[in-house]
């Protein structure tokens, strides 16, 4: 007997990129942070006291509601806290898209198509510009709402504040989702938006700027009915999402604000370094707002650049698909270290060399 749901055949899983399990690369390929946590949330692990695992954590995630409200002056009823911000968007789109029209751009993150084919909703990609940046006035179209990231990935350009805020004001019945996965290395964000705006969820996560990917905190901030909608979904679907270490340690990691300021710093001299020695080598690359950059290898295709990379001990993220995408790599702003290192694997082999060696 083979239990099948038709309903299976029709996901689009996402495929993330490689997480090794033997072998000890210098990982430039799911744009983590190269930067340890802050010190202060490695201490409040190390003195947690175990015992209160015995209790389910609060279902409400209330204390990093509290500090996150104070750093955005928003009111906890305007915060909605989930296991990384991927269940966050899974949650949205299940509550607000089931059987409604959405739109995103051709190119960006990939999971969007899985959640909308988990959701049934009905999706259509927009065409980004020849220079692969994203045209709002493509999407004043016939649908219930759209989706991009601001930033986006993993082109790693933004859209302009004043251009998204016009496009906002003038779509007020579109609901409106900009993820910020990568909003901490650009200049500017739409946070302040959320108080102006009823049709606006603007949703971010602890992964990549706070270096917690592996504790799993993602959240998103909107206006309070859109919140109350949100806690009904997650509450008919698991009640406790956000473990007590997690919660924790992301309180823990807003109040470090220092520490956060240096290693954004940091990552973004990195990318200013790397794109220099992207110039001088001769690679043509997208001027990144983010934490990675995606690079067009001059003459050899992206695989192969990819492979050799990946022989080196170096792993960057090769797409496959879309094609567009085929012939560039994303590579991770790394350490300065990491990002020399990469530098000099791409000298040596001076890239078009690669096929005769
Ligand atoms: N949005 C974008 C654009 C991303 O690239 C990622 C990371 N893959 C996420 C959301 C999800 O991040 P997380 O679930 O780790 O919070």
């Amino acid at each position: 007997m083979k239990f099948n749901n038709s309903f299976l055949d029709q996901l689009e899983p996402y495929s993330p990129g490689e997480q090794p399990r033997n072998k000890n690369y210098i990982k430039l390929n799911t744009n983590e942070n190269p930067f340890p946590p802050s010190q202060r949330v490695i201490d409040s692990l190390t003195k947690f006291d175990f015992n209160k695992l015995r209790k389910y954590p609060d279902p409400d995630t209330s204390k990093l509601k509290e500090v996150l409200g104070k750093k955005f002056n928003l009111s906890d009823e305007n915060i909605f806290i989930g296991n990384g911000s991927d269940e966050v968007l899974s949650l949205i789109f299940l509550a607000f898209f089931r059987g409604k029209k959405i739109l995103f751009p051709e190119i960006t993150y990939s999971f969007y198509s899985s959640f909308a084919k988990l959701a049934l909703s009905r999706y259509e990609k927009i065409p980004l510009e020849k220079d692969f940046s994203i045209n709002l006035k493509k999407y004043n179209k016939n649908a219930y709402g759209i989706i991009f990231p601001n930033p986006n990935a993993p082109t790693g350009i933004s859209i302009d504040y004043e251009k998204i805020k016009s496009f906002i004001r003038f779509n007020p019945k579109k609901l409106i989702i900009i993820d910020e996965a990568y909003a901490d290395f650009n200049s500017f964000n739409c946070i302040d938006l959320v108080q102006k705006f009823k049709n606006l969820v603007i949703v971010r996560t602890f992964s990549k700027s706070y270096s917690l990917a592996g504790l799993r905190i993602g959240f998103c901030l909107a206006n309070k009915s859109i919140i109350k909608q949100l806690a009904r979904v997650k509450n008919s679907f698991n009640s406790y999402p956000v473990d007590q270490l997690a919660e924790m340690a992301a309180v823990t990691a807003i109040k470090d604000n220092s520490y956060f300021n240096k290693i954004i710093k940091k990552i973004k001299n990195n990318r200013a370094w790397l794109e220099k020695k992207f110039i001088q080598m001769g690679y043509n690359f997208i001027k990144s707002d983010t934490n990675f950059i995606l690079v067009k290898p001059k003459k050899k295709s992206a695989k192969n650049l990819y492979l050799y990379l990946r022989s080196k001990g170096i792993l960057v993220r090769y797409f496959s698909y879309p094609k567009k995408l085929s012939s560039y790599l994303r590579i991770t702003i790394g350490d300065f270290d990491e990002c020399q290192k990469l530098v000099n694997c791409l000298k040596i082999n001076k890239e078009d060399d690669f096929e005769k060696s």
